[in-house]
């Protein structure tokens, strides 16, 4: 039997997508060789490269004026590369702290030079995100970092920002794919494909080209986006076997109704769970402002840790793994992704209120 993988990263593939692999891993499409023992400039590797960058594109509706790229180094080495690349000489850059991956991309960008903290959610320990009109960017800011999700935390933005002239740059790493986005709102958005469309090994970027252009010349190959951008995601050898897996996962997304269909189920599904928790009578609570609850990362906790860990165990023993919560914050977390079949949910939202009744 497959395991019900509700793991926060690497997530669940779509099983269409890992028997794709596995049939051509060894003979890729009747080649007679591997693609990953093919030249990453031969047609072969191109094709499935400026596939699954076209298919980005189509399915994100990213408008004229963008470049998308995949490289490797995940969304850690983008925190550091975004104020490398586009905060000017003497510039500030907005970051708003609203859990463990904001203040992640923060820190890099704090040690590399001047930063300004517009809202910090610490004070209710990040169980709130700031009311989206009343994040301004600051004078001299050379733009305006948010997370859409916060893949710890549980919690997620419903609207955006207006930074006005300023540019939006959002870190989408655990809800890309699973609902529409307003792209030319942001000047970038990025994120490790391993959350929601993908293996493990790259990293995605969209990117609108005047940001690109801020990119100095000064810096070290590999950091500078501009750099990757003229090269098609091409300057060195992209990590080839996680682009293939990112192509066949689109091409599932898209086979199965687009960005609209994962939205859909992904509501579906969280609610299924949110519903769960509020009806347990306090069995379960949320520790999430209900306006900012995530629909990818599902937190939760129980009454005490002993009935956490009987939890963990006795929905481990029916095959859900991975619902421990991060260590950081502990108690329980349901990471749905969008390959995440709707039965899987279910499974889980019985198990839930079986337990509870059984415990309660
Ligand atoms: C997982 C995650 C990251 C880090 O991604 P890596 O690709 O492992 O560097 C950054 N931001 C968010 C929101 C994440 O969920």
């Amino acid at each position: 039997m497959r395991k019900l993988n509700f793991s926060a990263g690497p997530c669940i593939m779509p099983v269409e997508v890992l028997e794709e692999i596995r049939d051509n891993i060894v003979d890729f499409e009747g080649h007679g060789l591997s693609l990953i023992e093919n030249s990453h400039r031969h047609k072969y590797y191109d094709d499935v490269h400026n596939e699954a960058i076209q298919l980005m594109k189509e399915l994100l509706n990213i408008p004229d004026g963008y470049s998308v790229l995949f490289l490797g180094g995940g969304a850690t080495l983008t925190f550091a590369m975004i104020p490398m690349n586009f905060r000017g000489e003497g510039q500030s850059a907005d970051y708003v702290l609203s859990g463990a991956w904001a203040k992640k991309a923060w820190s890099d960008a704090d040690k590399l030079g001047r930063t300004n903290i517009v809202f910090d959610g610490k004070e209710n320990g990040y169980t709130v995100l700031p009311d989206p009109a009343s994040v301004k960017p600051s004078k001299d800011s050379a733009y305006l970092h948010i997370t859409s999700n916060e893949t710890i935390g549980g919690l997620q933005w419903k609207n955006w920002p207006e930074t006005g002239t300023v540019p939006l740059i959002c870190d989408m790493s655990s809800d890309i794919m699973s609902r529409e986005i307003p792209v030319d709102k942001f000047s970038m958005i990025y994120g490790g494909v391993q959350k929601n469309l993908g293996p493990a090994g790259a990293a995605f970027m969209i990117i609108k080209d005047d940001l690109l252009e801020r990119s100095p010349d000064s810096l070290p190959a590999y950091l500078n986006f501009k750099l990757h951008a003229s090269k098609n995601a091409m300057y060195n050898t992209p990590p080839v076997f996680t682009i293939w897996a990112v192509k066949l996962f689109l091409q599932w997304v898209k086979k199965n109704g687009g960005v609209p269909e994962m939205k859909r189920r992904a509501d579906q599904k969280s609610t299924l769970l949110y519903n769960a928790i509020d009806g347990s009578d306090g069995f379960y609570v949320s520790p999430v402002d209900p306006r900012f609850r995530s629909t990818m990362n599902v937190v939760f906790r129980l009454k005490d840790e002993n009935l956490e860990k009987e939890f963990l165990a006795e929905s481990e023993k029916e095959g859900m793994m991975f619902l421990k919560g991060h260590r950081s914050v502990g108690g329980c977390r349901a990471s749905i992704y969008n390959a995440m079949p709707v039965e899987m949910v279910k499974t889980l939202a019985d198990f839930m209120k079986s337990f509870s009744k059984k415990r309660g």
